[in-house]
């Protein structure tokens, strides 16, 4: 049963019932209890510049605190929420709790603290006719600069369409950046940047994954690295910002900079952490500017 596989995963308890269509209504209604009693949280994972680690920027990932299972990963209930629709509000609980930390942050450390902080935003939300306005909303409630918003989305997101499209130049041309997130997995890449108003490239995880790797076999690592080196030209080229996912070593950090990548993402720099955490490690990181002048 479920229950002898483990209690931390959703997935494997929705299994272990045996009956998908019923366990997909109960996730979903368990979700709405989730985004009706406030039972989501939001995690931020820091953005460093990978020559002297400082932390330029935060991505928020949501997170459900189930009151049974603790604490369920995004992976776990996200294709859920799509699948039901209860991604659009919570993915307007993210955008609103986002730009209020932000701003939070911009208020207590100054504006050269924290340059940018972004969210993930999920093909149904761009469908969503109530989307652009849902987002000037919560930048003017929170009094956070458009230009230090950035939403991420993904290829497969982006290729939804005409209505999709205009949502994203209309969001582009509010001054909000745009970020193409897990860079490369999509199937086409390459024509994509072209069509779409991206400001920033996010190199997937994937191609960071044994980029270090030279164990007298490097061909792994060399098609990797020609993959990391190409975007970066890409990137380059057209004028676009790049970030590097899932860097997990100090070896990938060192690969990535030879590379050109300036800045990075992953659990070697830091991992997803609360608000709270964050503004400590600001705090931190001021006063040893403070220090150094
Ligand atoms: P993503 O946007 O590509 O986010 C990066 C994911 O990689 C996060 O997982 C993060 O915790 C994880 N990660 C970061 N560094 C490392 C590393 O060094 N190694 C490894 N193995 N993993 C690393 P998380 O938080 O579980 O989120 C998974 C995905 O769920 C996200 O991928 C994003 O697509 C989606 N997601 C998360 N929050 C939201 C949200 O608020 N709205 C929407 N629509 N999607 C979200
Ligand atoms: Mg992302
Ligand atoms: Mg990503
Ligand atoms: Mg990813």
């Amino acid at each position: 049963t479920a229950k002898q596989r483990g209690k931390a995963s959703f997935v494997r308890y929705v299994d272990g019932m045996g009956e998908p269509v019923l366990a997909h209504m109960q996730l979903g209604a368990e979700l709405r209890r989730a985004v009706d009693e406030g039972e989501l949280r939001v995690v931020y994972q820091p953005i460093h510049r990978l020559d002297d680690n400082r932390v330029i920027g935060v991505e928020a990932l949501v997170r459900w605190q189930h009151p049974e299972r603790g604490v369920v990963s995004p992976a776990e209930f996200i294709p859920a929420a799509e699948r039901t629709g209860l991604i659009v509000p919570l993915g307007r609980f993210v955008l609103r709790e986002t730009c209020r930390q932000a701003a939070a942050w911009l208020a207590e450390f100054g504006p050269d603290a924290l340059q940018e902080a972004g969210l993930n935003v999920s093909a149904r939300q761009l469908h969503d006719p109530d989307f652009v306005a849902d987002v000037t909303a919560a930048l003017a409630e929170s009094g956070l600069p458009c230009e230090r918003l950035v939403l991420e989305v993904t290829e497969s997101a982006v290729l939804r369409g005409q209505q999709v499209s205009r949502t994203l130049s209309e969001l582009d041309r509010m001054g909000i950046r745009l970020a193409l997130d897990d860079f490369g997995t999509g199937e086409s890449s390459l024509s994509l940047l072209r069509a779409f108003p991206a400001a920033i490239v996010k190199l997937d995880k994937s191609f960071v994954d044994g980029i270090e790797v030279d164990d007298g076999r490097p061909a792994a690592a060399d098609a990797r690295q020609a993959v990391a080196r190409a975007v970066i030209q890409l990137a380059r080229a057209l004028g676009l910002d790049t970030v590097a996912e899932g860097v997990e070593s100090a070896e990938q950090a060192a690969v990535l900079r030879e590379l050109g990548y300036t800045l990075g993402q992953g659990y070697h720099l830091a991992e997803p952490m609360t608000a709270g955490e964050v503004s400590r490690v600001l705090a931190r990181q001021q006063a040893m500017a403070t220090l150094e002048r």
